[in-house]
Order: C-alpha cells, then sequence, then structure tokens
C-alpha cells in the first residue's frame, strides 16, 4: 500500500485561473468594498485528507466517502472553492479536474486553481524542496494579491494589501503534512494522515471561513 505517485515533477507554470475575475477597486487604502462578496478557498491536500488507507483501489490510497462528505459540508456552509495543493495534481486544472474526475471526486466544480509544482525544482542539478506552504503563498499572492497578472501591487505602507484588488477573502489549508508557513498557522486545519478529514475538523474550518463575514452569513449560528 502506498500513496499515489505524481510522476516525473515539472516545475510548474503559471496556470490559467477559471474563476470569477477579480474585481478592481478604486481603494489603494485598504478599505472594504461595500458589499464585496468574500470569497472562501480551500487548499486541498488529497493523501491524507480526503484518500485514506481505509479505501485503497490498485494498492494505492482512494477517496474515503467519510472525509468528502465532510468535505462536502464545508463547502455547502461556506460556498468554498478549491485550490488543489496535492500531489494529486497535474499542470493545469483542466488535466487536475479529467484526473480527479476518473477517481470518483464530486466536486470537480469547484476547483478553480492548482498550486505550484515547486516540490522538486531542479537548479543547476540540486534538487530543491518547496515547502507546500510556499506554494500555497504562492498562489494566493499570484492569483489574489496580484490580480492574476503576476504584478504584486503594494499598498502606501510598502505592504501587500489583501484587500487592494476588492478581492475580501479567506482561506483555509487542509493537511496532513506540516510544512506550511508560520503566517498560515490560523489557517491551516492539520489532519491525521490514516483517518483523514473528520467532523470535527471539518467544523474547525467552518469556522475559520466564516470568520470575515460572521455578520453577513444568514445561516452563521
Ligand atoms: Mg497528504
Amino acid at each position: 500500500m502506498k500513496r499515489y505517485d505524481p510522476g516525473v515533477p515539472v516545475a510548474g507554470p503559471t496556470v490559467a485561473l477559471s474563476a470569477p475575475a477579480l474585481r478592481s477597486g478604486p481603494s489603494d487604502q485598504g478599505a472594504p468594498i461595500a458589499n464585496a462578496p468574500t470569497r472562501k478557498l480551500i487548499f486541498l491536500d488529497m493523501d491524507g485528507v480526503i484518500a485514506t488507507p481505509r479505501v485503497v483501489k490498485d494498492g494505492l490510497w482512494a477517496i474515503d466517502p467519510q472525509c468528502e462528505e465532510e468535505l462536502g459540508r464545508i463547502i455547502s456552509a461556506t460556498g468554498a472553492e478549491l485550490v488543489i495543493s496535492s500531489s494529486w495534481r497535474k499542470h493545469t486544472i483542466a488535466e487536475t479536474v479529467d484526473f480527479l474526475n476518473e477517481q470518483g471526486f464530486r466536486f470537480c466544480d469547484r476547483i478553480v486553481g492548482v498550486t505550484i509544482r515547486g516540490y522538486h525544482y531542479l537548479v543547476k542539478g540540486a534538487a530543491i524542496s518547496i515547502p507546500r506552504g510556499v506554494e500555497i503563498k504562492q498562489w494566493i499572492d499570484h492569483n489574489i494579491h496580484s490580480g492574476g497578472n503576476g504584478e504584486y501591487v503594494l499598498g502606501r505602507n510598502g505592504t501587500f494589501n489583501r484587500r487592494f484588488l476588492g478581492v475580501d477573502f479567506e482561506y483555509v489549508i487542509l493537511d496532513d503534512d506540516s510544512d506550511m508557513l508560520l503566517e498560515q498557522a490560523s489557517h491551516f486545519v492539520r489532519c491525521e494522515w490514516d483517518i483523514g478529514l473528520t467532523r470535527e475538523l471539518a467544523d474547525k474550518a467552518i469556522g475559520i471561513l466564516r470568520v470575515s463575514n460572521r455578520i453577513d452569513t444568514p445561516d452563521n449560528p
């Protein structure tokens, strides 16, 4: 029994984002735009989160219905979109969706992105392992802070401002590994590799995703 083998790694190119176009906003002071919807993102690992050793297909961990059900609960409660950060991802969103469809994943229509494949960059013959948290930060910087055009936008205080483009967003990282960044700690829900996403952890994820619209969400308890 072994985990999914992602095959030969290739340095990840920029991927096309099929998410709704990011709106430009007039504010360069970080003020939220009135009534701007809060975009919810789940950075999703598969092995140890959705695929567990309880379900094995062709010798590999496969999608565990219990864990997938909990993911569905998060999506239903928050309207979250998915960015695949797992080694199950491919070079493009379309290829990733095709592959996950083949695996029977029920929420392919929620996939709006894949993180770069930076885990095995080859630089001058040396393998460099890049923490997954860096790949996730790159996706956020590229697709949220820069509006997808690769040009970072600085606020007046010289720091990136997440409201600069008029995109209010909240995110959660679901993973069984721990190579995330310190700044992501409050967004990180760590699963046990052999159990995956549980009801308790799904509730925690829902709580994180609801933080920024606690007042606006009608069904928020
Ligand atoms: Mg994993």
